[in-house]
């Protein structure tokens, strides 16, 4: 398997209306000339003839055959070489019923860098299947997950973030998410990196004159003007950082596990967010004997909600282990939502969980059920609400958005790091600590050492300096055809 191998995939999911198979590499052109065979190479002036079903343009020869997969004649190449690219071309795959569209877009202005042709059939497997066989056939080799977006990355047509923002966009879950996965695409976040590397590796080419020609006297940066390009490397990396955790949320939701007593209403709070009856709920205590998880947005921050057994003495063992599970979903839960009875607030303050470290909204829920002076004997923070009626489900959503958040959040973030980026920066980080005590101290061969290793870790983010198996791991997470 070579980086230099013509590769195939299905692109798109299966279900849709139409399928897309992508082949790049420098034979692309090549080995589609083989399968496909174009309608529209007609003479000037005809092309309006050449589309309809009875056109004769680029159909097979007399004599030859009308079906079979790959035509190793040589007549059809021109019909794909000769189309203009980036132009979708009416033609046909011969052995596969319906009309195929080709689009060509030559290297290296297309997304890998390579040539790249894409076929474009009818949706459902079994066409675009057929179209990718006669594609192997014709010598192409499937593609590995995301190897599309690697070899975009090798031939310097993205940067590392933008190849991981692809894998963004297809995962993202809200429209928030989108965003920030689109202006990464962009680029915004590599440009910034960058722009910090660059600055840096100045100062590092400034400090190595000066240890290799001492004695020169030349206008050397002084040592506060050294220490203030440092610092702003430092606050710069200190804001990246922390915008992972919102990057964490935006790409993979935070988890909030729904416990409390049975029959408070803890599936119906679920129905309630999810606004559609997904849960079972009864007024039979006991009836949620496992966690059920489901996907839903609240205030554009993807949440994955965990509705779970009622907690209470266990009647039998399959209720034992149902609310162990209950306990093990609060536990792991980013944010816990305690729901107890408005019209018992000792079931909303009672909290009957082991000890954990996870943030707790209390939740007094049948709210509609209450005469006003009990309300007054709920405690401070508890959230009033009914899932029955709906009221009080805002303020839920505010305070489940304040916790997520810790802050007002009114303005998201331009660019938020991922797990990867926000462990390279603060190594980078670690190192601007040690270049800042070294040059202080006047120790410029020693800080110059440490500010190479901070530049190789920046490096690593954007990809600019990155070993081959780390590549291999970043792009395996990828789905194929990416
Ligand atoms: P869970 O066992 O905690 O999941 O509770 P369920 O969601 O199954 O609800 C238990 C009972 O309480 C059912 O009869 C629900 O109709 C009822 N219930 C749930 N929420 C409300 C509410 O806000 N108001 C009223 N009046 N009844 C509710």
């Amino acid at each position: 398997m070579s980086d230099r191998d013509t590769i195939v995939a299905l692109a798109t999911a299966a279900g849709g209306a139409v399928a897309i198979v992508r082949v790049s590499g420098s034979d692309a052109e090549r080995c589609a000339s083989l399968v496909w065979q174009g309608r529209t190479a007609c003479p000037e002036g005809e092309e309006s003839r050449c589309n309809g079903p009875r056109c004769t343009h680029g159909s097979p020869e007399p004599g030859e055959p009308a079906s079979g997969g790959i035509r190793m004649e040589n007549s059809r190449h021109r019909a794909l070489a000769s189309a203009p690219a980036r132009t979708l071309v009416l033609g046909s795959v011969p052995g596969v019923d319906g009309e195929v569209l080709a689009v060509r877009m030559p290297g290296p202005g297309s997304f890998t860098g390579e040539d790249v042709v894409e076929l474009q059939c009818h949706g459902g497997t079994l066409v675009a299947r057929r179209i990718l066989g006669c594609l192997l056939e014709a010598g192409c080799r499937h593609a590995e997950p995301g190897e599309f977006t690697k070899r975009a990355f090798l031939n310097g047509r993205i940067d590392l973030t933008q190849a991981e923002a692809v894998a963004d966009l297809v995962g993202a879950h809200s429209e928030s998410a989108l965003r920030l996965a689109n202006r990464q695409l962009d680029g915004l976040l590599g440009r910034r990196v960058r722009a910090m590397r660059e600055a840096l590796h100045g100062l590092l080419c400034e400090m190595e004159v000066r240890l290799d020609f001492p004695e020169e006297d030349l206008d050397w940066r002084s040592e506060e003007e050294v220490l203030g390009t440092v610092r702003e490397a430092c606050a710069l990396m200190d804001q990246l950082i922390a915008s992972r955790r919102e990057g964490e949320i935006l790409r993979h939701g935070v988890s909030v596990a729904i416990v409390g007593p049975p029959n408070v209403g803890k599936s119906s709070l679920l129905n309630a967010i999810l606004g559609r009856d997904r849960a079972i709920v009864t007024e039979i205590p006991g009836t949620t004997r496992d966690t059920l998880e489901e996907f839903a947005h609240i205030r554009g921050i993807p949440v994955r909600l965990t509705d779970t057994a009622g907690i209470r003495e266990p009647g039998d063992r399959i209720e034992r282990s149902g609310i162990e599970r209950s306990h093990e979903a609060a536990r792991n839960a980013q944010l816990v939502l305690w729901v107890g009875e408005a019209t018992r607030p000792e079931s909303v303050e009672s909290i009957d969980l082991p000890e954990f470290e996870v943030p707790l909204l209390k939740v007094a829920n049948k709210a509609d059920l209450l005469s006003e002076g009990i309300a007054s004997s709920l405690g401070e923070g508890v959230v009033l609400l009914s899932a029955l009626t709906g009221e009080g489900l805002d303020e839920l959503y505010d305070a489940i958005e304040r916790a997520v958040w810790e802050f007002p959040h009114a303005r998201e973030s331009d660019v938020a790091v991922n797990a990867r980026h926000a462990a390279l920066l603060e190594e980078a980080r670690g190192e601007l600590n040690e270049v800042e005590t070294l040059v202080a101290r006047e120790e410029w061969e020693l800080g110059a050492i440490c500010l190479r290793a901070s530049i190789d870790a920046i490096g690593r983010v954007t990809g600019d300096t990155i070993a081959p198996d780390v590549l291999d791991n970043i792009f395996s997470e990828f789905c194929i055809g990416k």
